[in-house]
């Protein structure tokens, strides 16, 4: 039976191998962030991976395992870095939820935001300005505290978790930024990601004036959602679509690298080859986006920072997003940008790389368990002595504000280049004040 199906796997072919290679050792386990809060076998990889083996072998269904096993996953690889044969769990738990929602269709709700709103940036900007409508005339609150936003199921967690937002988008702020710094060392592309373009626009306008301060002259194309909340939801044809539009409105545009500051985006930018490479209008665009598309840290890293930085007496931690690939030379990019401020102090973070339960929708999907995973971040986050955390992804800064207004008020949140910002900010005012 078992060589019948490894020869014809029922489903998830494309896995099925890698779904094999796990010799069932469990040192993945005190990395996962899932099992570490709830310690059985079925939320390890090991466990996960185990029943979807069973599934494509027609052992059980899919849809008896979807509440639990599949759900639960934060798809954050944290198991990866433990894991010799480096069975890439989060893909797997990924592609099975694919599979479940061809088989079982998707629910509507998760469908219309994945199709109707996400892709389309007019319908984004419609969103954000019906969002602060309710927020500035009080209607959101009336309606949080009827109960109406529960009626929106995880949008109307998202919309809690997200704050008041802010009066400018990124693309608005886009509009005012300063001119590049010469002698001008490139022209970038700059992919903003749709959430952060409503939930924290202060954070890409950061990293927008650190790129210019640099040298790189900034031009901001308009584009929808990268695509990967839809993967990660297990909406294929939905991811692909996105895929497709944006590599569209992305084709043709003269410069020498795509700059995004979220780093599972860019991650799933990188993936645009696979995802649509193949397409016949834009899969050279689409493959073109995945070769140059770079995280704003590594970008200045690998490029190095030429504009002066002024000394901040802060302690800092750094917590590295999950998205970043295990072992791969970008985990260390912020530690090294930062080793460059003068009078910062990094400090080291027990569990650095775990996960911190934002994951994408996943505080909006689990809020109790993304709440038991962010109170052990920020258990450690305050055994460090830290008076700062710096991360580069949305969900992680939402998610870690979100934990530090209840678990640690004292605590500031920032992405790595506000704080970057803030220390070039600080050296051009001393220039200011005693001339050189
Ligand atoms: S991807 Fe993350 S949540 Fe899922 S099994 Fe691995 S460590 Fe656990
Ligand atoms: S570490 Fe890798 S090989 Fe070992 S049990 Fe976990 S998933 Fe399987």
């Amino acid at each position: 039976m078992a060589l019948a199906a490894e020869l014809n796997p029922r489903f998830l072919a494309d896995v099925y191998q890698a779904a094999s290679e796990c010799n069932k050792c469990s040192l993945c386990q005190a990395t996962c962030p899932a099992y570490v809060t709830n310690p059985v076998e079925w939320e390890t990889a090991r466990g996960r991976v185990s029943l979807i083996r069973d599934a494509i072998e027609g052992r059980l269904e899919l849809r008896d395992i979807a509440d639990g096993p599949l759900s639960t996953c934060l798809t954050c690889d944290n198991c990866v870095a433990a894991c010799a044969p480096r069975v890439p769990t989060g893909h797997i738990v990924s592609r099975a939820r694919q599979e479940l929602h061809e088989q079982e269709g998707h629910p509507w709700k998760q469908s219309f935001a994945l199709r109707n709103i996400l892709p389309h940036p007019g319908a984004l900007r419609f969103v954000h300005g019906l969002a602060r409508f309710t927020q500035v005339t009080g209607l959101y609150a009336l309606a949080r505290r009827g109960g109406l936003l529960q009626l929106f199921g995880g949008l109307g967690r998202l919309a809690d978790y997200a704050g008041p937002l802010e009066r400018r988008t990124a693309y608005q702020r886009a509009r005012s930024l300063p001119a590049v710094t010469p002698p001008v060392r490139g022209r970038v592309g700059f992919l903003v990601c749709c959430y952060e373009n409503l939930a924290a626009p202060q954070s890409t306008e950061a990293a927008m004036r650190v790129l210019l301060a640099n040298g790189y002259d900034v031009t901001v194309p308009v584009i929808g959602c990268s695509g990967l909340p839809a993967r990660t939801l297990g909406d294929r044809d939905a991811m692909v679509d996105m895929a497709v539009r944006n590599s569209d409105a992305l084709r043709g545009l003269d410069v020498d690298a795509y700059v995004g500051d979220v780093a599972s985006c860019v991650g799933h930018f990188h993936e645009y080859g696979a995802i649509a490479g193949d397409d016949r209008l834009v899969g050279d665009a689409a493959r073109d986006v995945a070769l140059r598309t770079a995280l704003t840290s590594d970008f200045l890293d690998r490029n190095g920072i030429r504009a002066e930085l002024g000394p901040l007496r802060w302690n800092v931690v750094v917590d590295e997003p999950c998205s970043l690939p295990v072992d791969g030379p970008r985990r260390g990019a912020m530690r090294r940008l930062l080793s460059q401020v003068p009078r910062l102090r990094v400090l080291d973070l027990h569990e650095a790389a775990m996960c911190c339960g934002g994951a994408g929708t996943y505080f909006a999907r689990m809020p109790e368990r993304s709440e038991a995973i962010l109170e052990r971040k920020f258990d450690n986050i305050r055994a460090s002595g830290a008076e700062v955390v710096v991360t580069e992804n949305i969900s992680c800064l939402v998610q870690l504000r979100a934990g530090a207004a209840r678990h640690a008020p004292g605590v500031r949140v920032m992405h790595v280049m506000e704080l970057l910002d803030e220390s070039m900010t600080v050296a051009q005012r001393r220039r200011a004040v005693i001339p050189e």
